[in-house]
């Protein structure tokens, strides 16, 4: 019940792979056939990718990872405006993945200005917000799809429309990045209709192989890259492709079309799943908004039980979950997600996240239901939480 971590790779996916990590193991920068094959080989995935987020094959970069992608996106386009003389001015949100945030403190902190939206106790940005952050050094718009620990779905069609109108007649353009990682299995993801510059998604995230990213740059946009070497992927992206990954992505991508109408029977679960757990556990708290949400996500917090000892609880049972509590990495910090939902320290550090996919069954639903009222029980009993 973790997807939004990872996702077991598809069958279709794992197949295509399977020659390239065997016999087709040339380098796609060699001219002899064997090179070639490779080379040929991502070109096909370059168009299903391309296909499915109606673009063209050459506006798609493949990258290591998201993290890599959407640190491009970020300081790839920070640095070519700074190139021109702009001091540059980004807007973004407070519940933005560690991979935007992070990049984003790194280039407040060598002085570019940065603004992050509040999103409330829906956790959603509001487009009004955006357009009253623009300033006229603003260069950067982005807003993740849909988020990773609450499942909240950003306007990102309408920020695009409001960014295309506010860009009309300006000298500088506003580019706008999206990180679509969560959104990609379950939401419309045309490049044309979003209004977006900047596209980034992960196949470990869609059934594909972990280690390999996309970055879609729509034609004309002006980008430093921030790795530098052969000059692979139109020299936005050095280092010797990753045939095998990038095989991987391809495939996986191709299969979720057919997944799509799969997103009822995954809500369904989820719905029955979420249901179940108000049913038989008191003094929860559902958090983020229950309209504009993923269909696999659920992220709820139960008083006077603790995120960590609730994964590790179910773990023992069977069940992998996760908790936007950081304790595992060493700090005590609760997830800044949830704070930006308002969610006080204690609150957030009560949460749990379940994350289904395409393969969770109704048994697992099941199982859930049967273990998770004992295991919070357990723990509150140990915390000494008493029913009001
Ligand atoms: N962005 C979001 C919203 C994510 O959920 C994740 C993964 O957790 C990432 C970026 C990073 O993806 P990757 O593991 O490919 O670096």
């Amino acid at each position: 019940m973790d997807n939004a971590a990872t996702t077991q790779i598809d069958p279709e996916a794992l197949e295509a792979m399977l020659p390239y990590l065997k016999e087709e193991y040339g380098n796609a920068s060699s001219i002899y056939s064997l090179g070639q094959r490779g080379r040929e080989a991502i070109d096909k995935a370059r168009e299903q990718v391309a296909g499915f987020l109606n673009c063209q094959p050459s506006e798609i970069v493949f990258t290591g990872s998201a993290t890599e992608s959407d640190n491009l996106a970020i300081f790839g386009i920070v640095r070519a405006a700074q190139a021109k003389g702009i001091k540059p001015h980004i807007i973004t949100s407070q519940i933005e993945h560690h991979a935007v945030i992070e990049s984003c403190e790194k280039l407040e902190k060598q002085g570019v200005e940065v603004t992050y939206l509040p999103v409330g106790r829906e956790g959603v940005v509001k487009v009004e917000d955006v357009e009253k952050a623009i300033k006229e050094n603003t260069i950067l718009v982005s807003i993740m799809y849909a988020n990773n620990e609450i499942g909240a779905i950003q306007p990102i069609a309408q920020i695009g429309a409001l960014l295309k109108k506010m860009n009309q007649g300006r000298k500088q353009k506003i580019y706008f990045h999206t990180d679509a990682v969560q959104a990609v299995n379950y939401l419309p993801c045309d490049a044309q209709e979003l209004g977006v510059d900047l596209f980034t998604l992960s196949a470990h995230k869609i059934y594909g192989p972990k280690g390999v990213g996309v970055l879609y740059i729509k034609q004309g946009t002006v980008i430093e890259p921030i790795i530098l070497g052969g000059g692979h992927e139109w020299g936005i992206r050095s280092g010797t492709e990753n045939v095998v990954g990038i095989v991987g992505l391809g495939a996986a991508i191709a299969e979720i079309k057919k997944q799509q109408s799969q997103n009822v029977a995954i809500s369904k679960l989820r719905d029955r799943l979420l249901d179940g757990i108000i049913e038989r556990i008191p003094d929860i708290q559902i958090n983020g908004s229950r309209e504009f949400r993923l269909v696999n996500n659920i992220n709820v917090s139960f008083k006077g039980a603790e995120g960590e000892a609730l994964v590790i609880a179910l773990d023992q049972e069977g069940i992998a979950a996760s908790t936007g509590s950081a304790c595992s990495s060493g700090s005590l910090d609760p997830s800044h997600v949830l704070l930006a939902l308002g969610l006080s320290h204690q609150q957030a550090h009560g949460s749990l996240r379940l994350t289904l996919g395409k393969n969770t069954t109704e048994q697992e639903i099941d199982q859930a239901l049967e273990v998770l009222p004992k295991v919070v029980e357990r723990l509150r009993k140990v915390s000494g939480y008493k029913k009001i």
